[in-house]
C-alpha cells in the first residue's frame, strides 16, 4: 500500500513539474526527468528525492525577472500588444496646427488672410504694390512667416498692430461649431496641445467658432515663444545670423526647442499634425512623429497621411485603445461599464 501511495505521489508530482515548464526550455529537460522518474518510481519501494522534483522549477521562477514569461509564455505573447501597449503607451501627447489644419483649406480663411498680410505691407508699410506677391512668397519660404521676414529685412512695426491687422478682420463667420472634430478630440485620452505661428486672440478666436475652445490642455502660439521679443530692437544690432531668430516660428528648431520646454512636451512621444510640410519635416528631425492633415499621401518625414482631421480614427485607432502608464489591466479581468 505504501509502495502504491509512493509511486502515486511521485507520478502526480513528476506531471506537475512538467505541466509548468511544458513551453519554456525547460520542457525537453522535464519530459526527460519525468520519464525517468515515472520508470524509476515503479521499481523504487521510495523516491528519496520527491521533493527536489521541483528544483529546476524553483530556481528558474526565482531568478526570472518575468515570472508570467516563463510559466505561460505562449498566452504572453499572444498578448503581446496589451501588455506593451499598457506598460508603455506610444504616445503621451498630440500636438495640433491651428490654420488649415483643424479646418480645412477651403474654408476662405487662408486666402483672405493672404490678402490682409498684401493690404498691410502696401498700406501700412508703404510696399509697391507690384512687388507684394513675390515678396510675400519669398519672405514666408525664407523665415517662416511672412511677418517674420519683413521684420528680418529691418521693416519696423507693432507686433501687435500686425496681427490685429491681418487676423483680427479675419472673416470668422466662415468656420462653423465642429462636432465631428470636437467628439473625436474629447473621447481621445491623450494630452493635447495646440501649435500655432499664430497670435494668442487669433487662435482663442478660431477655436471658439470651431466649438473647440474646451478640447486642449495647452497653447502655445506666437507670445508663448516669443514672450520677450521686442519689435523695437534696433536695426543696427541685428546680423545675418540672428535676423532669422527675430521671431521664434514655425518651421524653425528654436520655436519647437521652446514649445518641448514651455509645454513639458516628449518629443518622441508625441504626434504632431499640421499642414505644412516644412513644418513636419522640421517636427521629423526633432523626434516628433509627424501627421500630414490635408494631403492624400505620405512623403519624406511624414508618418501618416490624411485628408481631413476628420480621418484620424481611421487612420490611427491605436490612439483610442491607449491607456494611462503604470496602469497594468488585463484584457481578461476589465469590465465594460455603460453609463
Ligand atoms: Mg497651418
Amino acid at each position: 500500500m505504501i509502495f502504491l501511495l509512493f509511486v502515486l505521489a511521485s507520478f502526480v508530482n513528476d506531471v506537475v513539474c512538467s505541466l509548468f515548464s511544458f513551453k519554456f526550455l525547460l520542457m525537453s529537460f522535464t519530459l526527460f526527468r519525468f520519464c525517468c522518474s515515472f520508470r524509476r518510481s515503479l521499481f523504487c519501494t521510495a523516491n528519496i528525492f520527491f521533493p527536489f522534483h521541483f528544483f529546476p522549477l524553483f530556481v528558474v521562477v526565482s531568478f526570472t525577472d518575468d515570472p508570467i514569461m516563463f510559466l505561460d509564455p505562449w498566452n504572453k505573447m499572444e498578448h503581446e500588444d496589451s501588455y506593451q501597449l499598457v506598460s508603455e503607451p506610444k504616445y503621451e501627447c498630440l500636438l495640433f496646427d491651428v490654420d488649415d489644419t483643424l479646418y480645412p483649406l477651403r474654408s476662405g480663411i487662408s486666402a483672405q488672410c493672404t490678402k490682409n498680410i498684401i493690404d498691410y505691407m502696401v498700406e501700412k508699410l508703404g510696399i509697391d504694390e507690384a512687388k507684394v506677391p513675390e515678396m510675400c512668397v519669398s519672405l514666408y519660404k525664407e523665415y517662416g512667416t511672412t511677418m517674420a521676414g519683413l521684420r528680418a529685412i529691418g521693416y519696423d512695426f507693432d507686433y501687435d498692430d500686425y496681427h490685429s491687422f491681418v487676423h483680427g478682420r479675419l472673416p470668422y463667420e466662415l468656420l462653423k461649431t465642429d462636432h465631428v472634430l470636437r467628439n473625436l478630440l474629447h473621447s481621445l485620452p491623450v494630452r493635447k496641445v495646440i501649435f500655432s505661428n499664430a497670435n494668442e486672440a487669433h487662435v482663442a478666436k478660431v477655436l471658439s467658432r470651431l466649438g473647440l475652445e474646451d478640447c486642449f490642455d495647452d497653447i502655445i502660439c506666437f507670445e508663448t515663444v516669443n514672450p520677450t521679443r521686442d519689435s523695437s530692437v534696433a536695426q543696427d544690432n541685428i546680423n545675418a545670423e540672428s535676423a532669422r531668430t527675430l521671431v521664434v516660428c514655425k518651421p524653425f528648431e528654436e520655436a519647437y526647442e521652446q514649445a518641448f520646454k514651455i509645454a513639458n512636451i516628449n518629443p518622441q512621444k508625441t504626434l504632431f499634425f499640421d499642414d505644412s510640410v516644412r513644418n513636419l519635416q522640421t517636427a521629423k528631425l526633432m523626434g516628433l512623429h509627424t501627421v500630414w492633415v490635408g494631403a492624400s499621401h505620405k512623403t519624406k518625414a511624414i508618418d501618416y497621411a490624411l485628408e481631413s482631421i476628420h480621418n484620424m480614427k481611421e487612420a490611427l485607432p491605436e490612439l483610442w485603445e491607449d491607456v494611462k502608464p503604470d496602469v497594468r489591466i488585463s484584457e481578461k479581468t476589465a469590465i465594460e461599464v455603460r453609463v
